[in-house]
């Protein structure tokens, strides 16, 4: 599926209808037609994106701070006493629409999703501690965090030769 047939790209467009919760530049919040409670919302990027691996990083985090938003709207408008944030990539995962989207789903004590939570209880796998610790160092951001430091480094040069400037 590429962009000009994609359900979601169509819906950013206003190319077919849905029920929009909130819209800004990088995103859309959407009610899901199949709801798995009522107020159940897609927080999609209007760039489109497959799945979280192609997401550009500062539409991830919009995405986020907006669903956090969502949250808060639903805790206090729609009484829900909690949320589950579920995102499914790639079709091994279960992604069925291929445009990014992340769900927001509001929970109450009384409602009928509790086996979500106990589903996922039958399939923890028993690990050891030796495991545990090959693989949190397979899968640890080593580069990546290094990466991180060298930015806020730069920023805090940046700073500095920006003070230089001005005090000359
Ligand atoms: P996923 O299975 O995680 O890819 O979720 C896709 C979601 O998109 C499902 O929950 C669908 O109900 C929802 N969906 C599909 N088409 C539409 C549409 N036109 N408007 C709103 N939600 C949709
Ligand atoms: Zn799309």
């Amino acid at each position: 599926m590429n962009e000009n047939s994609c359900i979601f790209c169509k819906i950013v467009k206003k190319e077919i209808p849905a029920k929009i919760v909130y819209e800004d530049e990088k995103c859309l919040a959407f009610l899901d037609i199949n709801p798995l409670a009522l107020g159940h919302t897609l927080v999609v990027p209007k760039k489109h994106a497959k799945s979280i691996f192609d997401l550009d990083e500062e539409d991830a985090k919009h995405i986020f701070s907006i669903a956090k938003k969502i949250c808060l709207k639903m805790k206090e408008k729609l009484g829900a006493e909690g949320v589950n944030l579920v995102q499914s990539s790639e079709e091994v995962a279960g992604q069925s629409i291929p445009h990014f989207h992340l769900h927001v789903i509001p929970r109450k004590s009384n409602d009928d999703l509790s086996d979500l939570v106990q589903w996922w209880r039958s399939k923890v796998k028993k690990v050891d501690e030796k495991q545990l610790e090959e693989i949190a160092k397979t899968i640890k951001l080593e580069e990546e965090q290094k990466e991180e430091k060298k930015e806020e480094r730069s920023e805090e040069e940046i700073y500095w030769i920006r003070r230089e400037t001005e005090l000359a």
